[in-house]
């Protein structure tokens, strides 16, 4: 069974006093709320803090990007060693990291497996562009950043993957749930080609875009969208709370049918 799981990318936002603030606000209320994985991404500063307040919660801590060694000269990066002390899980592969700073295929497969090696569960991020999608390119390049971001990779159960159409990422304009769907299926057929049938089917897989309270429901509600990966969003304590328990109650409905 697949555990609906919510994580929160706050990406450059929050002073560290800004996220302790905003973990005092929505800790309570999140931390009650039974039956979704819970994740939280601050900036790299905040996260001995928010570990730290996230001691006696359910509540899990992740990174928003990490390098692929484990230490070394390599000033201003941030190594898997250093995050396993802190965190369990890291995203990787996030459009912003792909098109912002240039990271290639190659890179995401070298940190993936440096994640894995270091107890880190990757947030795996695959997302066409705009023109992509326009030119009918979409599975051509999923298929392409997942097949290279687990090159060489020997199946794994704890990994998570987030479908993220890059046009929808801050934009406010959401993919539906049916295309979202038909990606995540799609995404499941890579990974039984790749891997094998039942890995397909156990690893999550999170849709992600301008995901809000009011559209929340129309991704969840899809049996095959095991949760959603929350950027701005995510940086307000009532809205990201609501976003939760509307995952918990979706998720818990339609399981009980
Ligand atoms: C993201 O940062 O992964 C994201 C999906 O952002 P937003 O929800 O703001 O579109």
């Amino acid at each position: 069974m697949r555990i609906p799981f919510i994580a929160g990318n706050w990406k450059m936002n929050t002073t560290a006093t800004e996220a302790e603030k905003l973990v005092i606000e929505m800790l309570d209320n999140l931390d009650r709320i039974k039956g979704v994985e819970k994740v939280l991404c601050p900036p790299f500063v905040s996260l001995v803090a928010i570990n730290m307040m996230l001691q006696d919660s359910f509540i899990k801590l992740g990174a928003q990007n990490m390098y692929f060694e484990i230490e070394g000269a390599y000033t201003g990066e941030i190594s898997p060693l250093m995050l396993s002390e802190l965190c369990e899980f890291v995203i990787l592969g996030h459009s912003e990291r792909r098109w912002y700073f240039g990271e290639t295929d190659e890179i995401v497969n070298k940190k993936v497996k440096a994640a894995l090696a270091n107890t880190l569960q990757p947030i795996l991020c695959v997302g066409e562009r705009l023109e992509e999608n326009e030119a009918g390119r979409t599975e051509e390049v999923i298929d392409r950043q997942v097949t290279a971001a687990l090159n060489s990779i020997e199946p794994v159960s704890n990994l998570v993957i987030a479908y993220e159409p890059v046009w929808a990422i801050g934009t406010g304009k959401a993919a539906s749930g049916e295309q979202a769907t038909a990606t995540i299926q799609f995404i499941r057929d890579v990974l039984t080609k790749l891997w094998d049938k039942s890995i397909a089917q156990d690893l999550r897989i999170l849709y992600g875009g301008s995901v809000t309270s009011a559209n929340i429901a129309e991704f969840i509600s899809h049996p095959e969208i095991d949760g959603a990966l929350v950027g701005g969003a995510s940086l307000k304590a009532g809205e990201f709370v609501n976003i939760v328990e509307q995952a918990a109650e979706i998720k818990g409905r339609t399981r009980t049918k």
